[in-house]
């Protein structure tokens, strides 16, 4: 995406940003005001008010007014507070009518943070609401219209399934291909260097990191999935050693780790991870992980406790003893949750 840069003076860096900083998320704001992007940036770099962010993102535009590797003012925690010392601050203009302006401004800047975070190898965990380090209800419309939305919005960006091209096939540009023998038919992939491949072992699971080379060794009953230049980005982004990789019948691929379903509804017994989909709440004593998953697959709460109440069109993931410690290791909120017969499946 498009960034336009009108950066503050060196000459203001004491009193708009006056420490470097690595980054490690983006702090979302909402402008309260009717200002264009530009304009927004323009009056913060021009007065002399310690208050500062990173990007103001409009309908049309991203401007941005400080680099990403100083600090900005905008979470109100403080000198030394978090969101202040570590956060790239995001103002989206028009909040204080709405509208189509901001609602156009919001899906900008959705995307360019779902843009970010793929850039930074950095998950929506990383995206924080102003509200979450001091309190201060921003951005408000933002959280008026729903704050599981934006981030969904976000997510919708991040999460495309890979597209399988062929099976034992020469690897062209951008492809996806599946060897299950190689084109040789000798065990390998016969690929060139220029691509991410990784082994899956006969389970389906994933045996290492992707790694980028060629000509990989195919595991014994296995495959070995390989992708050139987008593709190849795609394997290094979407899978890692541990996941599952899954094929559907329109040649998506996706990856990601997964358990098995011991039952719907019902007791939860020891060690059972059950999913929940009738009635008001997962029918469960307190000794557990569990997490509410919305109609659109991600998980919108997570909570050591029972009786956690199901969303509309969602359902309740819920597990006692090995399967809680295994929620509560694997999925966290935001994250999208499927459920494949009796397999779920996380990422
Ligand atoms: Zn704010």
């Amino acid at each position: 995406m498009e960034i336009i840069k009108n950066l503050v003076s060196p000459e203001k860096y004491h009193i708009k940003c006056p420490y470097n900083m690595t980054p490690e998320g983006y702090c979302v704001h909402n402008t309260a005001n009717d200002a264009s992007a530009r304009n927004e940036i323009a009056y913060m770099i021009s007065n002399d008010l310690y208050t500062s962010y990173h990007y103001a993102i409009d309908d049309k535009e991203v401007v941005q007014g400080i680099a990403e590797n100083r600090n900005g003012w905008h979470a109100g925690d403080g000198v030394g507070g978090r969101g202040n010392r570590r956060y790239i601050g995001i103002e989206i203009c028009y909040s204080l009518s709405g509208g189509e302006r901001f609602t156009a401004a919001e899906k900008r800047a959705a995307q360019f943070i779902a843009e970010g975070l793929r850039a930074k190898g950095w998950g929506i965990e990383c995206v924080k609401k102003h509200q979450d380090f001091d309190g201060k209800y921003c951005p408000h419309r933002t959280l008026d219209m729903g704050w599981q939305r934006f981030l969904d919005m976000i997510r919708a960006h991040l999460y495309e399934p890979g597209r399988l091209s062929g099976t034992d096939k020469s690897r062209g540009a951008d492809e996806l291909i599946l060897y299950l023998r190689g084109p040789k038919k000798n065990g390998r992939t016969g690929t060139n260097m220029w691509g991410y491949e990784v082994a899956i072992d006969k389970n389906g699971v994933v045996l290492e990191n992707p790694h980028y080379s060629g000509n990989t060794k195919i595991p014994e009953g296995g495959k070995v999935l390989s992708g050139h230049g987008k593709a190849g980005e795609w394997i290094y982004k979407n899978i890692k050693k541990g996941y599952h990789v899954w094929f559907d019948t329109h040649a998506h691929v996706s990856g990601g780790v997964h358990h098995s379903v011991d039952h719907f509804n019902g007791i939860r017994e020891a060690d059972e991870l059950v999913i929940y989909d009738k009635g008001a709440a997962s029918n469960t004593n307190m000794w557990g992980w569990e997490v509410a998953v919305n109609a659109k697959g991600h998980v919108v709460k997570k909570r050591y406790g029972g009786k956690t109440d199901i969303p509309e069109g969602g359902f309740v993931l819920s597990g006692h003893g090995k399967a809680s410690s295994w929620i509560n290791k694997h999925v966290r909120v935001s994250d999208c949750v499927k459920i494949l017969g009796n397999i779920v499946k996380i990422g």
